[in-house]
């Protein structure tokens, strides 16, 4: 089974191990450039973009993780995950950089402040089996993407018919080659499928 790491800098990292350990990979924290070296793929959590971008440089990750994800590591970020993730961010403190790759603008916070979190259920057919029903996601302090290039699937957006939720129609789950994006966490929703979906890009680029 793939090692997958899981960047253990800041953010719910063990929701996260346990998920890939459920969707069969061998998942590994990584917090040096040894450890980022061993891995066959990375999972960014959640957390602070801007806090997880200072602690990737001060512990000198920053640049050889561009390099990886430059020669095609699988990497899959959840929320905060999302906006390093993202090539162009709406709402950007001035000094964040991200680490870029997907071909999108994300904006940060993007549901408002009302409604710091909420859940909902999402329609994700690209991720599903026959018969399976909607994704029960969980939303904290989301960013959205308000914009992808040609070479970006969208598998998810929020208002799907009978959704109870807010931002209908708003693109919250992309994928770009090698690179996964989800603005919501499966690893606290306990629906496994972004995580199958992701072991399975991953032993399909090995
Ligand atoms: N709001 C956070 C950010 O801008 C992301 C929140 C999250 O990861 N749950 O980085």
């Amino acid at each position: 089974s793939p090692t997958i790491g899981v960047l253990a800098l800041q953010g719910d990292v063990r929701e996260h191990v346990a998920a890939l350990a459920a969707a069969g990979a061998r998942p590994v924290t990584v917090r040096r450039a040894t450890e980022l070296a061993a891995v066959d793929a990375l999972v960014l959590p959640g957390g602070e973009s801007t806090t997880i971008e200072k602690l990737l440089k001060a512990f000198e990750l920053y640049v050889p993780l561009r390099g990886r994800i430059a020669a095609g590591l699988p990497v899959y970020g959840s929320c905060a995950g999302m906006i390093l993730l993202a090539d162009r961010v709406a709402g950007a403190t001035a000094d964040q950089e991200g680490l870029g790759g997907i071909d999108m603008t994300v904006r940060r916070n993007a549901f408002g402040r009302q409604v710091d979190s909420f859940e909902e259920d999402l329609a994700v057919p690209a991720l599903s089996e026959a018969g399976e029903g909607p994704l029960h996601a969980v939303f904290i302090r989301a960013p959205w993407v308000e914009q992808v290039g040609a070479d970006v699937e969208v598998l998810a957006r929020t208002g799907a018919p009978g959704a109870s939720g807010t931002g209908d129609g708003k693109i919250v789950a992309v994928r770009h080659g090698r690179l996964l994006a989800t603005a919501f966490h499966p690893e606290i929703g306990g629906d496994g499928r972004v995580h199958r979906y992701f072991v399975g890009m991953v032993r399909d680029a090995a």
